[in-house]
């Protein structure tokens, strides 16, 4: 039985096979149950003893926010998808075929959204540096091989396709000499971020390992580390038997003279609550290293203004500052999970305008999207025309950053894709990638 072990010491993951009981948890029969599972056919499902035990409120399930954001819904992928799945899973089918189907589906759900593939690839000569992005001139991604699974996956996950074996996706590198020869070669980089996946998965020895060489390049400014660790496995920082060792390895990089930032992924108030998060957050902080908090925004989940207040807010107590409100990307159960921007930024407004200049850290709604990070700053009307007015916050090209254009409104946008140029005929990245195909 594994529900009653929520003083489990050692993190262990609970996956699909523990599924089917977790679901009678949260009161759902057995029909229900087999459509939540036939879902988790195709998307990744991972959690964990404290999430279960600690996070989420069973009494409210299956609508608590934070069983939402671990458990698949039935609702999630198209009904006819689902009732084929459940059928294979009741007929008890070869995996071979179950998972044959579930490809099919896969494989509709824009696995590969543009941007996390192809572009960005640094080279040094002709080879391509495998597990880094070089997205804008100052910050290097890093994709770790070890760091590529999470203590839990959130059902939104952006990453989910590299969840569930598409070996296209596994880019990730074990090849440290290649990351610091290629920033060498690259004085304009300040930044790596660690990212996956969930660095924090890494064990003491093997995050070492990583972040050691880099200690050595002057050049850099700040290691940033991309996380849910906080939320979902607060342990890691506080009685895993490597947490010691840990921050003293987040001391040794602040003492390096760089700034270590944690890029902490928080979708819920919630999740701030345990005081398993309060010590983790006293004792990361008290390395010396910062805490910066994202997420995106989620329908069902975090859609509310009042929930963005009240996290923003607890998070300045803890000594977090908020960073990125980000809105969901176009893959996966996307239609589930998208709010759309004109909303989006209602929500963000009127989260913004209550809370103290401290929070007002945040920027967002944020599209991560291929030409760089596109912000929602409003909806207004101009000449007679009802616009978005936006502006790239973060960009492959610099020369666009913080310059407004504009888009047709359209209540239903949900993404960069859906919008079409207001008062010019195409956006700002979209000139500026024709002109850098002119001879200088
Ligand atoms: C946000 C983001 C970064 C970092 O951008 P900053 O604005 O410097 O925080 C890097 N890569 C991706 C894909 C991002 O979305």
């Amino acid at each position: 039985m594994i529900l009653n072990q929520a003083s489990t010491r050692r993190f262990r993951a609970y996956t699909s096979k523990h599924l089917d009981e977790l679901l009678q948890r949260a009161g759902l029969d057995e029909e229900e149950r087999l459509q939540v599972r036939a879902v988790a056919t195709v998307l990744p499902f991972r959690t964990n003893a404290y999430v279960v035990d600690e996070l989420i409120d069973w009494s409210a399930a299956p609508d608590d926010p934070i069983y939402r954001l671990v458990f698949p819904q039935e609702d999630m992928l198209p009904a006819a998808d689902v009732a084929r799945l459940a059928d294979l899973l009741k007929a008890e089918a070869p995996n071979a075929e179950i998972q044959a189907e579930a490809n099919k589906v896969r494989a509709l759900l824009n696995p590969h959204p543009a941007g996390q593939m192809d572009l960005n690839v640094p080279r040094i000569g002709d080879e391509p540096v495998p597990g880094m992005q070089h997205k804008y001139p100052e910050t290097v991604l890093f994709f770790p091989k070890q760091g590529q699974t999470c203590h839990a996956y959130c059902t939104y996950c952006f990453r989910w396709a590299q969840f569930v074996g598409d070996a296209d996706l596994k880019f990730a590198s074990d090849d440290i000499d290649q990351m610091v020869s290629y920033i060498r070669q690259h004085p304009e980089v300040t930044s790596v971020l660690i990212t996956g996946g969930d660095a924090m998965i890494m064990g003491e020895p093997v995050i070492r390992r990583y972040i050691e060489p880099l200690l050595g390049l002057e050049q850099l400014e700040s290691i940033r580390i991309g996380t849910k660790a906080l939320a979902y496995w607060p342990q890691r920082f506080v009685s895993d038997p490597d947490a010691d060792a840990t921050l003293e390895l987040f001391e040794q990089v602040v003492e390096a003279g760089k700034n270590l930032a944690f890029m902490a992924h928080f979708s819920h108030p919630r999740e701030l609550e345990s005081p398993l998060v309060e010590s983790a957050v006293k004792r990361i902080l008290g390395s010396g290293a910062t805490i910066r908090t994202q997420a995106p925004l989620i329908r069902s989940i975090n859609d509310d203004p009042a929930v963005w207040t009240s996290m923003w807010r607890r998070q300045l107590r803890m000594g977090l500052i908020p960073y990125y409100m980000f809105v969901e990307r176009d893959t996966g159960p996307q239609d589930y999970f998208a709010v759309p921007l004109a909303r989006a930024y209602e929500i963000f407004r009127d989260a913004y305008s209550s809370v103290s200049g401290l929070c007002r850290t945040v920027r967002g709604p944020s599209m991560s999207a291929t030409p760089g990070k596109v912000c929602v700053d409003g909806v207004t009307e101009i000449a007679g025309q009802k616009v978005f007015m936006l502006h790239l916050i973060q960009a492959r090209d610099p020369a666009l950053v913080g310059r407004p254009f504009f888009a047709h409104y359209d209540p239903s946008a949900v993404w960069l894709t859906d919008l079409r140029p207001a008062f010019a005929d195409r956006f700002p990245y979209e000139a500026a990638a024709e002109e850098a195909l002119l001879p200088v």
